[in-house]
């Protein structure tokens, strides 16, 4: 194979990486996510983001949590700072298992395995279900970070549509049998049910047991992925895909959005049968999750008002959803629509036929004002008609007058259009050209 690979570099070609012809085959698919590339533009403080998805952390009582960090290593440091099981601390896998019966899950905890986030999740569970070539299928849009992991083992993802109650089972029904048709091996369905990164929408009820009995009919296993399904703006919970079909479904966890993102602790519950293989794929990515970290999640759930101090969280994202919302309603141009989220952090905005998110993106943040283009939450090149915003980090006045340089970035967009008739506007102006606002 090796006359496939490019030529060997040659000394001073400084801008070309001198590995290219080392590196494994499932690289080739590995890129910076669009969001991860925007990062550093959209982090100027002049600019309002409503790019990222970083949880709001200013409600957490950071007085109480010194106090507990330093009382856990004064009482057992020589535990919190040493090596522990890739299972995770059994104290821990408790609580976990109290916290999903919220949701209706009824789980033990040796079925518990805990997590550096979830991310490590969704990374394990990929590498133990999916060789190169096999089908995951994901809602359309799809969480980035998910869409990375599949790619990575070299996946491929087939995308099923969602509508505002979420993912459309006539759709996966479809998609199975396509896939069935041509005889490609369908791994898992990847989902988001309750308050779906970036759709905003959450699978209604009444269409859970139906997606689980397609799922059996076609012998596929379902990953149910949920990080945001405590954030419900009126504190509902939804029963867990887990929940109705345990033996069905590997659920992801975290404490990312309802605690500390920092502390990089998540879980996966998988069926008995699977917990095994987990634990010795957690082993062999991380030996153990951090033991302090885990610690320090423990004496929380144990002594704070966590749920309480959830209900402060929802409070803080209702506030600034509304504040999104309302903005939209006032400035937006005519021909855009968007979700309207019950909880979590995203809305997921669609704009007229023509404009390209994508392309569009330099100029708003030219405008000061930056979003995630659509494109990066498909494996496929579609999306370019839409966009996701977080409002889950800037205050709402932040948010507002984000929303409003977003709004006439895409009027002037929309201009561009009616002016240049269907000319793509990214061949007329480019990132180097003024804003909108100087222009
Ligand atoms: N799944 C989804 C849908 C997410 O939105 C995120 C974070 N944005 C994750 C998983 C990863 O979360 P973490 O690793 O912090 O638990």
């Amino acid at each position: 194979m090796t006359e496939n690979r490019p030529v060997r570099l040659q000394a001073g070609h400084h801008n070309l990486d001198p590995h290219l012809d080392r590196y494994a085959a499932r690289t080739a698919g590995m890129t910076a996510s669009e969001i991860r590339a925007l990062f550093a533009v959209a982090s100027r403080p002049e600019v309002v983001s409503l790019a990222g998805g970083m949880p709001n952390l200013a409600a957490l009582p950071l007085d109480t949590l010194s106090t507990q960090v330093a009382e856990i290593i004064a009482e057992d440091g020589l535990v919190a700072l040493q090596y522990g099981s890739a299972h995770g601390i059994p104290v821990l896998r408790e609580q976990i298992c109290e916290i999903m019966a919220l949701e209706g899950i009824s789980a033990h905890p040796d079925d518990v395995v805990v997590t550096v986030g979830s991310q490590m999740g969704l990374d394990m569970v990929t590498r133990l279900f999916c060789d190169p070539g096999d089908i995951v299928i994901a809602e359309g849009p799809s969480y980035v970070g998910a869409l990375g992991s599949f790619t990575a083992y070299q996946a491929q993802v087939t995308h099923v549509t969602m509508d505002d109650d979420g993912l459309v089972p006539e759709a996966l029904r479809d998609a199975l049998a396509q896939a069935e048709k041509h005889g490609k091996r369908v791994k898992f369905l990847y989902t988001i049910p309750n308050f779906h990164n970036p759709a905003g929408v959450t699978l209604a009820v009444e269409r859970r047991a139906e997606i689980l009995e397609i799922c059996r009919e076609y012998g596929v296993l379902v990953v149910e992925d949920n990080p945001y399904g405590l954030l419900g703006f009126d504190g509902q919970t939804y029963p867990a895909l887990r929940s109705l079909d345990p033996d069905n479904v590997v659920y992801l966890g975290s404490f990312s959005k309802t605690f500390a993102s920092g502390l990089r602790v998540g879980w996966v519950l998988a069926p008995h049968a699977v917990r095994e293989k987990l634990v010795l794929a957690a082993e062999s990515a991380t030996l153990c999750p951090p033991t302090l970290n885990q610690m320090i999640v423990s004496r929380y759930l144990a002594t704070h008002d966590w749920q309480g101090q959830i209900k402060k969280f929802q409070e803080s994202y209702r506030e600034r959803r509304d504040a999104m919302l309302t903005a939209l309603e006032q400035h937006m141009p005519a021909g855009c629509s968007w979700t309207h989220p019950d909880g979590g952090f995203y809305v997921w905005v669609t704009v007229p036929p023509g404009v390209d998110t994508k392309a569009m993106l330099p100029r708003a943040v030219t405008a000061r004002v930056a979003y995630a283009s659509g494109t990066g939450f498909y494996a496929d090149a579609f999306g370019s008609r839409q966009m996701r915003l977080s409002y889950c980090y800037p205050t709402p006045d932040r948010i507002k007058e984000g929303v409003r340089r977003l709004a006439a970035v895409l009027e002037s967009e929309m201009d561009l259009m009616r002016t240049f008739g269907n000319v793509s506007p990214r061949t007329i102006s480019g990132p180097q050209n003024p804003s909108p606002d100087t222009a």
